[in-house]
């Protein structure tokens, strides 16, 4: 087993609508596509200390429109381009459930589909996660609810359905930004972080 002898600050990123721009059921490497800026966001909290872990649904692969190994491919993908900009994600955890429309031994009430928090706990297994010091980003319901219910702060990205969700009047996120590169700002910002938020302007 992993031994966890201190403390780390983690950024939990949802992926589709924050990370990548949002196409239904995505999964070929050619229809990816980052929000602009986000690789370079990545590449700061790298930089800054933290721990970066997706946490995604995918539902896709309940609904049979694609596989885990699709998952996983574009999980790898995501890395290798970030690489580019001397960016990485640490660790990915996905849900591949759905309670209704999911086939076979993927339809199933888990614990892991957002907002459950199912993942975050899992990743618990392998990180000594600091709650004071991490934070959830996301474009969708799910990931502010699950953010907040693992008691982490939540930061809303308009990207994705963010916007949509903000027309709404969902007010249950801590911060709302336009996108990944501006959450990130933002957070570092309220950690006192206050040499890195000078260098913002570069990743613009
Ligand atoms: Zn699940």
């Amino acid at each position: 087993m992993n031994y966890k002898s201190y403390s780390e600050k983690v950024v939990f990123l949802d992926r589709d609508g924050t990370i990548n721009i949002e196409k239904n059921y995505l999964y070929k490497t050619e229809d990816f596509q980052f929000v602009p800026g986000a690789p370079q966001a990545i590449a700061r909290l790298n930089t800054s200390g933290y721990k970066v872990i997706v946490i995604t649904n995918q539902a896709g692969v309940a609904r049979g429109y694609y596989t885990e190994a699709d998952v996983l491919r574009l999980n790898a993908y995501i890395n290798h381009k970030l690489a580019a900009y001397k960016g990485h994600i640490d660790d990915f955890y996905y849900c591949p459930h759905h309670p209704i429309a999911g086939v076979g031994k993927y339809k199933i009430e888990c614990n892991c589909r957002k907002p459950k928090i199912g993942l975050f706990l899992e990743a618990e297994e392998k990180y000594s996660i600091d709650k004071n010091k991490s934070w959830m980003i996301g474009d969708n319901k799910g990931d502010i609810l699950a953010g907040k219910k693992y008691g982490v702060r939540t930061i809303l990205v308009r990207t994705g359905y963010g916007s949509q969700l903000e027309k709404e009047k969902f007010r249950q996120f801590d911060l709302i930004s336009n996108d990944l590169t501006e959450a990130v700002f933002m957070l570092l910002e309220r950690e006192g972080d206050s040499g890195q938020a000078e260098d913002y302007s570069d990743i613009r």
